[in-house]
Protein backbone atom coordinates (compact mmCIF):
# COMPACT_ATOMS: atom_id res chain seq x y z
CA UNK A 1 0.00 0.00 0.00
CA UNK A 2 1.43 3.31 -0.98
CA UNK A 3 0.71 5.49 2.17
CA UNK A 4 1.63 8.76 2.50
CA UNK A 5 1.63 11.76 4.92
CA UNK A 6 1.10 15.38 4.03
CA UNK A 7 2.21 17.31 6.66
CA UNK A 8 2.89 21.59 7.35
CA UNK A 9 1.68 24.65 8.83
CA UNK A 10 -1.91 25.54 8.35
CA UNK A 11 -2.50 27.42 5.05
CA UNK A 12 0.66 25.33 3.91
CA UNK A 13 -0.85 23.64 0.99
CA UNK A 14 -1.48 19.91 2.15
CA UNK A 15 -5.15 19.54 0.71
CA UNK A 16 -4.15 21.61 -2.38
CA UNK A 17 -1.51 18.80 -2.94
CA UNK A 18 -3.03 15.95 -1.55
CA UNK A 19 -5.84 16.83 -3.80
CA UNK A 20 -3.55 16.33 -7.34
CA UNK A 21 -1.57 13.44 -5.49
CA UNK A 22 -5.03 11.15 -5.04
CA UNK A 23 -5.94 11.84 -8.60
CA UNK A 24 -2.17 10.85 -9.93
CA UNK A 25 -2.07 7.52 -7.89
CA UNK A 26 -5.78 6.59 -7.28
CA UNK A 27 -5.33 6.96 -3.67
CA UNK A 28 -8.23 8.00 -0.55
CA UNK A 29 -7.91 11.55 0.98
CA UNK A 30 -8.15 11.63 4.72
CA UNK A 31 -8.60 14.62 5.77
CA UNK A 32 -9.12 15.18 9.63
CA UNK A 33 -10.11 18.72 8.85
CA UNK A 34 -12.67 17.80 6.40
CA UNK A 35 -14.24 14.97 8.10
CA UNK A 36 -14.40 16.85 11.19
CA UNK A 37 -16.11 20.07 9.62
CA UNK A 38 -18.49 17.63 8.04
CA UNK A 39 -19.17 16.10 11.38
CA UNK A 40 -19.73 19.57 12.49
CA UNK A 41 -22.22 20.43 9.27
CA UNK A 42 -24.55 17.28 10.48
CA UNK A 43 -24.46 18.22 14.20
CA UNK A 44 -22.88 14.50 15.26
CA UNK A 45 -22.14 13.87 18.77
CA UNK A 46 -18.44 13.51 17.79
CA UNK A 47 -18.77 17.13 15.60
CA UNK A 48 -20.39 18.82 18.63
CA UNK A 49 -17.72 18.68 20.93
CA UNK A 50 -14.92 19.55 17.88
CA UNK A 51 -16.33 22.29 17.36
CA UNK A 52 -15.59 23.76 20.46
CA UNK A 53 -12.05 23.29 19.94
CA UNK A 54 -11.76 24.11 16.02
CA UNK A 55 -13.42 27.34 16.61
CA UNK A 56 -10.54 27.90 19.69
CA UNK A 57 -7.59 27.24 17.12
CA UNK A 58 -7.17 24.01 19.14
CA UNK A 59 -6.43 20.42 19.03
CA UNK A 60 -9.37 18.18 19.20
CA UNK A 61 -8.53 15.52 21.77
CA UNK A 62 -6.37 12.37 20.09
CA UNK A 63 -8.18 9.76 21.52
CA UNK A 64 -11.46 10.87 19.02
CA UNK A 65 -9.10 11.54 16.41
CA UNK A 66 -7.53 8.06 16.50
CA UNK A 67 -10.58 6.25 17.18
CA UNK A 68 -12.45 8.66 13.94
CA UNK A 69 -9.56 7.76 11.95
CA UNK A 70 -9.85 3.77 12.76
CA UNK A 71 -13.05 3.76 11.48
CA UNK A 72 -12.57 5.10 8.54
CA UNK A 73 -9.69 2.78 7.62
CA UNK A 74 -11.71 -0.14 8.48
CA UNK A 75 -14.97 0.95 6.20
CA UNK A 76 -12.44 1.47 3.22
CA UNK A 77 -9.61 -1.82 3.58
CA UNK A 78 -9.23 -2.15 0.14
CA UNK A 79 -7.85 0.95 -0.92
CA UNK A 80 -4.23 1.03 -3.08
CA UNK A 81 -3.13 3.39 0.23
CA UNK A 82 -4.04 6.59 2.09
CA UNK A 83 -3.15 10.29 1.90
CA UNK A 84 -3.40 11.50 5.69
CA UNK A 85 -3.82 14.71 5.23
CA UNK A 86 -3.72 17.14 9.16
CA UNK A 87 -2.85 13.91 10.40
CA UNK A 88 -0.99 12.98 12.77
CA UNK A 89 -0.68 16.25 14.31
CA UNK A 90 0.56 15.28 17.80
CA UNK A 91 3.20 12.79 18.71
CA UNK A 92 0.36 10.50 19.88
CA UNK A 93 -1.45 10.57 16.61
CA UNK A 94 1.83 9.39 14.93
CA UNK A 95 2.50 6.17 17.38
CA UNK A 96 -1.15 5.09 17.22
CA UNK A 97 -1.13 5.46 13.50
CA UNK A 98 1.59 3.27 13.13
CA UNK A 99 -0.10 0.74 15.07
CA UNK A 100 -2.80 0.57 12.92
CA UNK A 101 -1.25 0.75 9.72
CA UNK A 102 0.95 -2.18 11.45
CA UNK A 103 -2.22 -4.51 12.39
CA UNK A 104 -3.20 -3.96 9.08
CA UNK A 105 0.02 -5.24 7.62
CA UNK A 106 1.22 -2.10 6.49
CA UNK A 107 2.73 1.44 7.12
CA UNK A 108 3.42 5.52 5.66
CA UNK A 109 6.27 4.95 3.21
CA UNK A 110 6.88 9.15 3.33
CA UNK A 111 6.11 12.01 5.32
CA UNK A 112 5.95 15.11 2.95
CA UNK A 113 7.21 18.47 4.75
CA UNK A 114 5.61 21.92 3.34
CA UNK A 115 7.58 25.16 4.75
CA UNK A 116 5.77 28.39 3.64
CA UNK A 117 6.95 31.40 6.14
CA UNK A 118 4.08 32.10 8.55
CA UNK A 119 3.40 36.24 7.17
CA UNK A 120 2.83 34.19 3.87
CA UNK A 121 0.58 31.35 6.03
CA UNK A 122 -0.92 34.24 7.48
CA UNK A 123 -1.74 36.12 4.03
CA UNK A 124 -3.69 32.86 2.60
CA UNK A 125 -5.37 31.62 5.46
CA UNK A 126 -7.31 35.14 5.59
CA UNK A 127 -7.61 35.08 2.03
CA UNK A 128 -9.29 31.37 2.60
CA UNK A 129 -11.66 32.86 5.20
CA UNK A 130 -13.16 35.41 2.96
CA UNK A 131 -13.35 33.28 0.13
CA UNK A 132 -14.99 29.85 2.06
CA UNK A 133 -16.04 31.57 5.75
CA UNK A 134 -14.56 28.49 7.60
CA UNK A 135 -15.22 29.48 11.40
CA UNK A 136 -11.11 29.19 11.69
CA UNK A 137 -9.84 31.73 9.84
CA UNK A 138 -9.61 34.67 11.40
CA UNK A 139 -7.19 36.60 12.54
CA UNK A 140 -6.94 35.88 16.52
CA UNK A 141 -7.74 31.73 15.64
CA UNK A 142 -5.15 31.85 12.80
CA UNK A 143 -2.34 32.99 15.47
CA UNK A 144 -3.95 30.65 18.21
CA UNK A 145 -3.43 27.66 15.35
CA UNK A 146 -0.39 28.79 14.17
CA UNK A 147 1.22 28.39 18.00
CA UNK A 148 -0.59 25.11 18.36
CA UNK A 149 1.10 23.62 14.62
CA UNK A 150 4.63 25.11 16.37
CA UNK A 151 4.20 23.66 19.82
CA UNK A 152 2.42 20.57 19.05
CA UNK A 153 2.83 19.39 15.73
CA UNK A 154 6.23 20.36 14.62
CA UNK A 155 7.85 18.22 16.72
CA UNK A 156 6.52 15.18 14.17
CA UNK A 157 9.23 16.50 11.99
CA UNK A 158 12.35 14.71 14.37
CA UNK A 159 9.94 11.59 14.78
CA UNK A 160 10.01 11.28 11.31
CA UNK A 161 13.60 12.29 10.08
CA UNK A 162 14.49 9.39 12.76
CA UNK A 163 12.85 6.90 10.53
CA UNK A 164 14.06 7.91 7.54
CA UNK A 165 10.62 8.88 6.05
CA UNK A 166 11.01 12.93 6.27
CA UNK A 167 10.91 14.72 3.12
CA UNK A 168 11.31 18.50 2.94
CA UNK A 169 9.62 20.09 0.07
CA UNK A 170 9.84 23.67 -0.05
CA UNK A 171 5.70 25.17 -0.07
CA UNK A 172 5.81 28.58 -1.19
CA UNK A 173 6.98 27.40 -4.68
CA UNK A 174 4.07 27.58 -7.61
CA UNK A 175 2.03 24.32 -6.86
CA UNK A 176 2.70 22.62 -10.34
CA UNK A 177 6.33 22.70 -8.90
CA UNK A 178 5.51 21.77 -5.34
CA UNK A 179 3.95 18.70 -6.72
CA UNK A 180 6.94 17.89 -9.32
CA UNK A 181 8.95 17.50 -6.33
CA UNK A 182 6.57 15.04 -4.52
CA UNK A 183 5.57 13.20 -6.93
CA UNK A 184 9.56 12.59 -7.96
CA UNK A 185 10.11 11.01 -4.64
CA UNK A 186 7.15 9.14 -4.87
CA UNK A 187 8.08 7.21 -8.24
CA UNK A 188 11.46 7.19 -6.54
CA UNK A 189 10.10 5.31 -3.83
CA UNK A 190 7.43 3.02 -5.74
CA UNK A 191 8.94 2.48 -9.29
P1 LIG B 1 -7.42 21.46 9.10
O1 LIG B 1 -8.54 21.50 8.13
O2 LIG B 1 -6.52 20.27 8.91
O3 LIG B 1 -6.66 22.74 9.18
O4 LIG B 1 -8.08 21.26 10.54
C1 LIG B 1 -8.96 22.21 11.10
C2 LIG B 1 -9.08 21.99 12.61
O5 LIG B 1 -9.61 20.69 12.86
C3 LIG B 1 -7.77 22.03 13.38
O6 LIG B 1 -7.37 23.36 13.72
C4 LIG B 1 -8.12 21.21 14.61
O7 LIG B 1 -8.91 21.95 15.52
C5 LIG B 1 -9.00 20.12 14.01
N1 LIG B 1 -8.19 18.95 13.59
C6 LIG B 1 -8.00 18.51 12.31
N2 LIG B 1 -7.20 17.44 12.28
C7 LIG B 1 -6.87 17.19 13.57
C8 LIG B 1 -6.04 16.24 14.21
N3 LIG B 1 -5.37 15.32 13.50
N4 LIG B 1 -5.94 16.29 15.57
C9 LIG B 1 -6.60 17.20 16.30
N5 LIG B 1 -7.37 18.15 15.76
C10 LIG B 1 -7.52 18.15 14.41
Amino acid sequence: MLNIVIFGAPGSGKGTQSKLIIEKYGLLHISTGEILRKEIENQTALGLIAEEYISQGQLVPDQLIIDMLADILDKSPHSKGYIFDGFPRTISQAQALDVILRERNTSVIAVFSLSVEEDELMRRLLQRGELDGRLDDNPETILKRLAVYKEQTEPLKEYYKKKGKLFKVKGNESIEDVFEGITGVIDHLVY
